[in-house]
């Protein structure tokens, strides 16, 4: 994967701990995740971001669900040693009708079983599009769970430009206005990472259709505004965009070319 990577011109990756869907991990090879450490470095790499399984819901109703989540992801972050200092994204998960304050509460009581002292990989709640029971649409809602969390240290966000725009944030029109709020209610240091997708809807439509960078609502003239931004140039980026590997080479190569 890093290799690759180098080839579309990027300088981190996300990827899948395991299949999207679930399942059980290939086992870790401790020589190989050395090897990978040491190219990443020589090639001046950015951190790298985990995403956890879709199946997962940290307060799903069924106690069967949550405890397969609370496995997975544990075991996620056991391997993650292997590579440390990196970030872990996850999804907070849908209440299916429990309501927030109780899949808050699931939520907050899974990362404090979870999280360890010792760990030094980053915890990211994704900011999601609102869709369904989804928590973590809106900006107060991840302050409730990070102060749920003894080890809340341990944790940041991921900031996905498509979620954040269904979930009714103007970052096309209003972006300062955005990461303004972000900063007033979550607090600016956390922020980790970006994912950056465009939408195939406009603002508020929670219904989490990425687009290609430039091809949808949000459109281009907002992400040339995101790269160069003093709050996030620095961020590590990630596309998440319908595309293949050219498509994604192409799409790097445009917002290098955007950045000021
Ligand atoms: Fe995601
Ligand atoms: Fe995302
Ligand atoms: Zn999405």
């Amino acid at each position: 994967m890093c290799r690759e990577a180098v080839s579309i011109g990027a300088n981190t990756f996300q990827f899948f701990t395991r299949n999207p869907r679930g399942g059980a991990a290939k086992d870790v090879d401790p020589e190989d995740a050395r090897e990978a450490c040491r190219f990443m470095e020589e090639h001046g790499f950015a951190k790298i971001l985990a995403h956890a399984p879709y199946t997962l819901n940290p307060c799903a109703e069924r106690p069967e669900v949550r405890e397969f989540t609370a496995r997975t992801m544990a075991d996620d972050l056991r391997r993650m040693e292997y590579t440390p200092g990196n970030l872990y994204n996850f999804h907070p998960g849908s209440h299916v009708g429990q309501g927030v304050d109780k899949g808050t509460e699931l939520i907050t009581e899974m990362l404090n079983n979870i999280l360890t002292v010792d760990q030094t990989t980053t915890v990211l709640l994704e900011t999601m599009a609102g869709k369904g029971s989804e928590i973590g649409s809106t900006f107060g809602e991840i302050r409730r769970i990070i102060d749920g969390v003894q080890l809340s240290g341990k944790l940041g966000v991921c900031l996905d430009t498509c979620h954040v725009f269904d979930g009714g944030y103007d970052i096309a029109g209003d972006l300062d206005g955005v990461l303004g709020e972000f900063d007033r209610v979550i607090g600016i240091d956390r922020l980790k990472a970006i994912h950056m997708n465009d939408s195939k809807n406009p603002m508020g439509s929670r219904k989490d259709r990425h687009e290609k960078i430039g091809e949808g609502f949000i459109g281009l003239g907002a992400f040339e505004k995101i790269v160069n931004h003093p709050a996030l140039r620095t961020l590590p980026f990630y596309l998440e965009t319908p595309n293949e590997l050219d498509g994604y080479g192409r799409e790097i190569a445009l917002l290098r070319g955007m950045a000021k």
